[in-house]
């Protein structure tokens, strides 16, 4: 079973008209799946300020298990302000940022309860903004907090989750959630992007210190790398690497700027590519999970496209044998 969970507080996060990571993004996905939702229930669960998870301090003591407490209130008054940034140009403030950025967090927490509850559950989650780039004390790249690295930390924390992997497709390198957990054996990080590009991170020399070393796998590729390309990179190391890992939940950081038309992305990915990729990821968390997905959207700027790509993602992920 799919799942799709949102949350209408992530519409709160505003910029300026054109921005790339804009609430369009997000409202396309939604009024997409309402559509389908209308004829296949139940496969979509919005919150929102009625009825949505509380914002409240668990939640941030959730966030504080992977960033830096003072950051967090740094970020909080910075929106109470009224200040127009933080830490870097490309991330905006707005009066509604705050909520967005925790309802996308809560929300990725109630897809993980849901999926904890399976077998055979498989989640995605529509939220925004994203949060691969986030570092423990910093904003940056679109991203406040690292939302995909707090519900691994959930899932360890409250759900006895021993080992986990986050597999990070995004078309540009996960450098926030590689750091959190780079010294960490119990989190095994894998990342395919394009490289060299934003934001600088993401060598294959890059394994992870301490303990962790081994733990992180990145994948570099060039850019105008298809289908075919991702496919053989899954096949010979992505897949493999995630066996030996062993883990108990698969999560997955799901942007879809490595689509062929996005405007700040320049790989080659067709919309076969990203059913291709629900399929191997489906059977994947089926045979070493018992069917535990998570994946979250990261990016994905043609806001036109969007709908088709996550669509296609999670046919893929429907239609998986296994
Ligand atoms: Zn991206």
């Amino acid at each position: 079973m799919l799942k799709i969970f949102s949350d209408l507080r992530c519409l709160e996060h505003r910029s300026v008209v054109g921005y790339p990571e804009s609430p369009e993004r997000l409202e396309g996905l939604l009024e997409h799946f309402r559509g389908r939702a209308a004829e296949q229930e139940p496969l979509l669960d919005i919150g929102d300020r009625q009825r949505g998870p509380a914002l409240d301090d668990p939640l941030v003591a959730r966030l504080a298990r992977v960033h830096d407490g003072g950051y967090i209130e740094r970020f909080r008054r910075a929106v109470e302000r009224g200040d127009g940034l933080i830490d870097s140009a490309d991330n905006p403030l707005s009066k509604g940022t705050y909520d967005a950025v925790l309802a996308a967090v809560a929300t990725a927490l109630r897809a993980a309860d849901w999926m904890l509850q399976g077998p055979h559950r498989h989640a995605f989650v529509a939220v925004r903004p994203p949060g691969h780039h986030a570092e423990w004390d910093q904003a940056m790249g679109f991203c406040y907090f690292d939302t995909v690295a707090v519900a691994a930390q959930y899932l360890i924390d409250q759900h006895g989750v021993e080992r986990l992997a986050i597999l990070d497709f995004d078309v540009h390198h996960g450098n926030g959630t590689q750091h959190l957990f780079a010294s960490r054996s119990d989190v095994f990080f894998v990342s395919l992007h394009q490289f060299p590009f934003y934001p600088g991170t993401g060598a294959a020399s890059e394994v992870g210190h301490g303990v962790g070393k081994g733990a992180t796998l990145n994948l570099p590729l060039p850019a105008g790398s298809d289908d075919a390309v991702y496919e053989q990179t899954m096949q010979r190391h992505v897949l493999p690497a995630l066996r030996r890992a062993r883990p108990q939940a698969l999560l997955v950081s799901a942007g879809f700027d490595a689509w062929r038309h996005d405007p700040l992305g320049g790989m080659e990915v067709s919309l076969e590519g990203y059913r291709r990729w629900g399929q191997l990821l489906r059977a994947l968390a089926e045979e070493l999970t018992e069917g535990c997905c998570l994946s979250i959207l990261e990016g994905g700027y043609d806001i036109a496209a969007l709908p088709g790509l996550v669509e296609a993602y999670v046919r893929g992920f429907e239609e998986a044998s296994g």
